[in-house]
């Protein structure tokens, strides 16, 4: 960190924000969480220290310990990192007939996933859905699919003895073309462990059909082996997205965090029993507070914050309304874009402020800047603060002077707050500050 930025920190902490031993303390405890989640050591450790650095110097909400606010952070970012797509249960399956190629160790659940995915794309997309095995090895697996298909009603590609997986590829591929078929599943064989002879034989498959997804189906219970099989599967055979099985057991699911760092690619449902309707989209949120344990924590925090932001909204309001619009209310909104990482998040709710937010924003009104003019406002005195406009030329230049900053940019600090309260007022008169309420909520 640069003198300056730990300057800023400095000040940050006296006001209750996050100190570095605080963050420190409490990633400890977080760390300890994800190995015990079965999360990788390297991507536990890589996590912490990511989050270290965003945490530090973050402002505390009022009623809340530092570490609880840690873990709240914690969480956030770990659905960040987890987050892959805006919607993990919508797969690329246009142009009929589109392949899904479904992979993964024996055992992970693959049969099983293929038919709960096949029954969901019939109900909930209307698909016509073919299902074949690529299973040679052990015959049972193929009546297995049969058998799942007959009971949810998907058509199974009829099993011919004796034939390669390739060539019961080509012939699956020829049928859902001939039968207008939307969609063939190709529910391939897996081993104990990886090995050549079943990469290459996927590879075929794939040079064969040219998957439009190419699932992995991985055990949420295995924790550190589940990452090798991702990095392995995706290097040999390129996969498009990960279903995590049996997350109705008592795994935490750290695979999901691993898998997620280190092949990048999205998790998109989640096994949750053998039942074929038990299948869900992968929802990061609440693999997040499962990963983590500390649920609780997370929703007091979240709590609290509503509650800060719902009674400061709310004097906030009741001030404007009045047409009082002062300093302390101004940098009350300053922290809270610095909260929100930005001007748009924050006045792009409010009604005819998004122009003006899109404005400031693209005059650079950035993090830097905001902080800056927090320190602005923070040389100011009480009095200066309740009432802005007694900050004449002697003022001023203390105020600028106090927050290491120039006259020129204090000046551009009052007008902002002048047409920011202007606006405000006429917002209260068109309203009585209704329609700003509801905007906010
Ligand atoms: P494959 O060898 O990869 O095809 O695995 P299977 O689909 O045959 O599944 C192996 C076993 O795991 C079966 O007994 C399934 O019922 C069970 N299974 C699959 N998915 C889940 C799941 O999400 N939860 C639970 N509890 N069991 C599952
Ligand atoms: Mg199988």
């Amino acid at each position: 960190l640069s003198e300056r930025l730990s300057g800023v920190f400095d000040r940050l902490t006296k006001q209750g924000a996050l100190s570095e031993e605080d963050v420190k303390t409490a990633l400890r405890e977080v760390r300890v969480a994800l190995l015990e989640a079965d999360v990788s050591l390297p991507v536990a450790r890589d996590f912490v220290k990511k989050v270290q650095e965003q945490a530090t110097g973050q402002a505390v909400t009022k009623s809340i310990t530092p570490g609880q606010q840690v873990v709240k952070i914690v969480h956030d970012a770990l659905v960040d990192v987890l987050r892959g797509e805006d919607d993990p249960g919508k797969l690329k399956i246009d142009n009929p007939p589109a392949p899904i190629l479904m992979v993964g160790l024996q055992g992970s659940g693959k049969t099983t996933t293929t038919g709960k995915l096949a029954k969901r794309l019939k109900e909930k997309e209307g698909k016509k859905v073919l299902m074949a095995s690529l299973d040679v090895y052990r015959p049972a697996a193929m009546d297995q699919l049969s058998v799942l298909g007959a009971q949810i009603g998907v058509d199974t590609l009829p099993i011919v003895p004796g034939q390669k997986p390739v060539d019961i590829a080509k012939r699956a591929k020829q049928q859902a073309t001939l039968g207008g078929y939307d969609v063939y599943m190709l529910d391939t064989a897996g081993r104990l462990h990886i090995d050549e002879v079943l990469m290459d034989e996927v590879e075929q498959v794939r040079n064969v059909v040219t998957p439009r997804e190419t699932l992995l189906v991985v055990d949420g219970l295995t924790g550190q082996v589940a990452v090798e099989v991702a990095e392995e599967f995706d290097a040999k055979v390129g996969i498009s997205g990960v279903v995590l099985t049996r997350m109705d057991g008592d795994g935490r699911g750290g695979a999901a965090l691993s898998m997620r760092a280190v092949t990048g690619k999205p998790i998109r449902f989640v096994g949750l029993g053998e039942k074929m309707d038990a299948l869900e989209t992968f929802e990061p949120d609440r693999i997040a507070g499962r990963i983590l344990g500390m649920g609780d924590i997370v929703a007091l925090v979240e709590k609290a914050q509503e509650t800060i932001e719902a009674e400061q909204a709310e004097r906030m309001m009741k001030r404007m309304v009045k047409g009082q619009f002062n300093m302390n209310d101004l940098r009350m909104q300053l922290e809270q874009m610095l909260q929100m990482g930005g001007m748009q998040g924050m006045m792009g709710m409010m009604p005819g402020m998004g122009k003006m937010a899109k404005q400031m924003e693209d005059a650079g009104l950035d993090d830097k800047i905001l902080r800056q003019q927090i320190a602005m406002i923070q040389s100011m005195t009480k009095k200066e603060r309740a009432n802005p406009q007694i900050l004449q030329a002697s003022r001023k230049k203390r105020v600028a002077a106090g927050s290491g900053m120039d006259v020129s940019d204090l000046n551009k600090l009052l007008k902002m707050h002048r047409q920011m309260s202007d606006m405000m007022k006429k917002m209260g008169k068109m309203g009585k500050g209704k329609m700003l309420k509801q905007a906010m909520k």
